[in-house]
């Protein structure tokens, strides 16, 4: 295990373009559950695919009974130790961005700033109108479900949905270009909390791997990368990454000062 954290510390001070991409394993520490772990949100519930959102007034209750449910999880959510790494080597200027399939908004809390933080899945701290795209917070709509109100509508008429992308519906496009930009031409790409099935995201790595980045997996189960990783750490990520960014202050302390 020392060899590899020492291995991975090598490469990001390197110097190269250095790209971080999360899923929700990431946040699981901070009290989030992941999707398919044991215990898992799909242990829970079923999703609510977008056109039933659109169809259906019991799929959008349904929805939105679903979010209600993870509403607590997520506003006590703080950043754990592996957001706080991750945001301490941004700080020092060691990572570029952070592509993210959380909707959770904690990388954003740890200190990277939003444009910094490529969010392939939206994020569900703000809701908006489907059919006139005006904005409002969760915790507006949340307080309109608590009194009764089981699937908000806009006053356009329009349904208020969470601002993140489900089952069914179009990825953004923007932020799918501009991920795709940032993992097709970096030089180390380090996977952190994911199944890497969901896709088009989990297709980052493959084009990272083209370019020839040199590509890093800290995820507690398999993935289908895995064979394809130049280092592959089976451990848990609020344990890991401190420990990544321990070595690299260590590497930092160790380069050898120019004598002017
Ligand atoms: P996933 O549930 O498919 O996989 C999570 C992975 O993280 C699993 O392989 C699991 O073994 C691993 N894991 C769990 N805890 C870990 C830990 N402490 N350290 C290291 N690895 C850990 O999640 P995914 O691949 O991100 O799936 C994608 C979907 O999940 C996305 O659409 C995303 O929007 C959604 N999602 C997001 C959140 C969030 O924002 N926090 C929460 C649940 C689901």
């Amino acid at each position: 295990m020392d060899d590899k954290i020492s291995l991975v510390a090598q490469q990001l001070v390197k110097g190269g373009r250095n790209v971080v991409f999360t899923g929700a394993g990431i946040s699981t520490e901070s009290g989030i559950p992941d999707f398919r772990s044991k215990g898992g949100i799909w242990d829970k519930y079923r999703p609510v695919y977008f056109d039933e959102f659109m169809s259906s007034k019991d799929a959008r209750i349904e929805y939105w009974k679903q979010k209600a449910e993870l509403y607590p999880d997520l506003v006590n959510a703080r950043p754990n130790p592996a957001h706080m790494s991750v945001a301490g080597l941004y700080e020092t200027g060691l990572i570029e961005a952070v592509i993210t399939q959380n909707i959770d908004g904690l990388h954003q809390e740890s200190g990277i700033p939003d444009e910094n933080v490529i969010e392939l899945h939206g994020n569900t701290l703000r809701a908006r109108c489907v059919t006139c795209g005006k904005a409002a917070s969760l915790h507006e709509i949340h307080r309109r479900i608590e009194k009764g109100d089981l699937a908000p509508e806009c006053e356009c008429g329009g349904y208020i949905k969470s601002d993140t992308i489900s089952f069914g519906q179009a990825m953004p496009e923007d932020e799918l270009e501009r991920a795709t930009e940032l993992a097709r031409n970096s030089d180390f790409f380090m996977v952190v909390g994911s199944t890497l099935l969901v896709h088009p995201a989990a297709a980052m790595p493959a084009h990272a791997k083209e370019n020839g980045s040199f590509l890093v997996i800290v995820n507690l189960s398999e993935t289908p990368y895995d064979n394809v990783s130049d280092v592959l750490i089976r451990g848990k990520a609020g344990a890991v990454l401190p420990e990544i960014s321990k070595e690299v202050r260590c590497l930092s302390m160790d380069v050898p000062q120019t004598i002017k």
